[in-house]
């Protein structure tokens, strides 16, 4: 192969959307030497996806950027609707109505059960986060990102992974040599097809949310003046003539809609006239409007791949998994993935972690991806399946009988869809080999309701601290052993475990009475990804035993070799 250039990285992430750079920050954070490859010229040109959930914002949170994500898109003080109407300029039919992100950081303070959390969701365009994501990437030393270069090949000789990239612009390629190469490179990822991986689901059919999609970014500086109904984040277009979804992007004038394409539109290709056409058909009339760029894709899909990973080349985000894009969840779980598996990547690397580390990532993921693109799938055949009557738009007593119902389905929708505390926290690793089962159950899994429970495999339980601060804030950036019932000489033989194998751990002494009732344990071990690996009053006889099993089987003698 031709070689002009060559470098040396720890970690080659082939893909530069939300999950390779969240794992370029993850791994940079931990000073691991990465290099990221990207095709396209910068960050998307596309708005994609529009929530960052509650779960996303702790992520951040943790890496010191959230509030830069959180003054992204929308005015601080622009309520997040979500809104039903006939036409957009037709009859409202049902709202559910969300704070502004102004109100966030005073009000998650406020909250106790279901949303006991650090951080609230931030409903905002991809499009915004992608370049904070970038540019906090980019101040890490030992982070370097390639945009507008292309993966081409990869082998993995057992030792490491020789990967050659080509600019796309032409002019060049390289070979460079990683300890590890992740494929974050999306719904049509090259590593995966080289893997020989393939999805594994279902693709669903329904006139709407489960076919081809047409999506339109516009500018549109009139819409507010002729959308007469309070502000929302989304506006959602009810009718048997045109389904369709807006989302507000700034504030101000740009918007991001898609519809459903009709029998007969889905295989041509669309001219912008025909996209102004579709869009000024649920707005209800025409607008002076501008359009920025305009999409196909499809929507309906409930997709994960068979295999996340093949000796040292692995899988993250969309490569694995594909969701139709209700309940927000396709870019936040490619973001628990990369924060999932970096920790694991650092303990290789650093040489603290066994072999079972990396094979845990699986392990833990597959199931988390089956679990949410079911529940997306979920939400769109609720509001996909949905026919509206058809006098829905009649200006008659059977008109309006037809709307009163139609608000009372879709208000139950809304907040169905939108309100989703048992997704977003509940994830859950049980089963894991990196889990220590205590015999405790955890609580059942549902969409609307988070129990916090420290019962390992699960987040730990956030809690306010009397000082204001989050408890997240003072976990260690490694493993972090909470200490709720006062100082225990254990607990010191732990942190001496921990020095002679290398591995990072901090010791936080909380001896509060409401920590140690949410807890319910003097100790709990918590993971670099705010995940309970273990609780108990005391801790084991064999100390090093619970490490190397932590850690994924690491024997004592690997400790510190790179
Ligand atoms: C029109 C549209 C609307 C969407 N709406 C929503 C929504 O409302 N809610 C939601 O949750 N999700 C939505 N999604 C999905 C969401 O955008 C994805 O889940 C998310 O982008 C996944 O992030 P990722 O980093 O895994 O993949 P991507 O964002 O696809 O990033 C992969 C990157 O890899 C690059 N790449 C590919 N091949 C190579 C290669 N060989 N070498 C180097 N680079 C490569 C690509 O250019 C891309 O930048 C939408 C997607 C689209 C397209």
């Amino acid at each position: 192969m031709p070689e002009n250039a060559s470098a040396d990285a720890a970690v080659i992430i082939a893909g530069g959307g939300p999950c390779g750079l969240m794992l370029a920050n993850e791994l940079g954070h931990r000073g691991i030497a990465t290099l990221l490859f990207d095709d396209k010229p910068s960050t998307s040109p596309y708005p994609q996806a529009n929530a960052t959930q509650a779960r996303t914002m702790e992520y951040y949170r943790r890496l010191g950027f959230a509030e830069a994500v959180r003054a992204q898109g929308l005015p601080p003080d622009y309520p997040t609707d979500v809104a039903y109407f006939t036409r957009y300029t037709g009859y409202e039919l049902a709202r559910y109505a969300l704070p502004a992100s102004g109100r966030a950081r005073e009000m998650v303070k406020t909250l106790s059960g279901s949303w006991s959390a650090a951080e609230l969701p931030h409903r905002c365009s991809q499009l915004y986060i992608e370049r904070v994501l970038h540019a906090e990437a980019q101040r890490l030393p030992s982070v370097s990102l390639r945009y507008g270069w292309r993966v081409i090949g990869f082998e993995d000789d057992g030792e490491g992974v020789t990967v050659e990239a080509e600019r796309v612009a032409g002019g060049g390629r390289v070979r460079v040599r990683g300890a590890y190469l992740v494929g974050c490179d999306g719904p049509r990822s090259f590593v995966r097809k080289t893997l020989g991986f393939a999805y594994q689901g279902e693709t669903a059919s329904r006139d709407f949310l489960g076919g081809r999609m047409h999506a339109i970014y516009l500018r549109a500086p009139r819409l507010y003046e002729l959308i007469r109904a309070p502000r929302a984040w989304s506006y959602w277009a009810v009718n048997r003539d045109r389904r369709s979804f807006l989302i507000a992007l700034d504030g101000r004038q740009e918007f991001v809609f898609s519809t459903q394409l009709k029998p007969g539109e889905e295989d041509a290709v669309i001219s912008e006239s025909a996209a102004r056409a579709m869009f000024f058909a649920t707005l209800g009339c025409e607008a002076p409007i501008e359009i920025l760029n305009h999409l196909s894709w499809t929507a309906g899909l409930t997709l994960v791949a068979e295999r996340f990973q093949e000796g040292r080349v692995m899988l993250a985000g969309d490569a694995v998994h594909l969701f139709t894009p209700t309940g927000g969840l396709g870019y936040n779980t490619a973001i628990e993935d990369a924060v999932n598996l970096a920790w694991k990547l650092a303990g290789r690397i650093e040489g603290w972690g066994g072999d079972g580390l990396l094979a845990s990532y699986e392990r833990e993921r597959q199931p988390v991806a089956r679990r949410n693109t079911g529940y997306a799938r979920r939400f769109a055949d609720s509001i996909g399946g949905y026919v509206p009557p058809a006098e829905i738009e009649e200006a008659t007593p059977a008109g309006e009988a037809a709307r009163r119902g139609a608000g009372e389905y879709l208000n139950r929708h809304a907040r169905a869809e939108f309100n989703i505390p048992g997704i977003t926290f509940g994830t859950r690793y049980d089963g894991s080999p990196l889990i220590i089962d205590d015999g405790t159950a955890p609580p059942a899994d549902d969409a609307n309701l988070y129990v916090p429970t420290a019962t390992p495999g699960g987040r730990a339980p956030h809690v306010w601290l009397p000082d204001g601060s989050s408890l997240f804030d003072r976990l260690g950036p490694g493993f972090t052993l909470l200490r709720l019932g006062g100082k225990t000489d254990d607990a010191e033989r732990l942190a001496s475990a921990a020095v002679r194998r290398g591995l990072p751990l901090t010791l936080l002494d909380l001896p509060l009475d409401e920590l140690r009732d949410v807890y319910r344990s003097d100790l709990a071990l918590i993971r670099p990804d705010q995940i309970v690996a273990w609780r108990g009053n005391r801790l084991p006889e064999d100390i090093d035993g619970l490490l190397a099993r932590l850690s994924g089987g690491a024997p004592l003698s690997r400790a510190g070799t790179p």
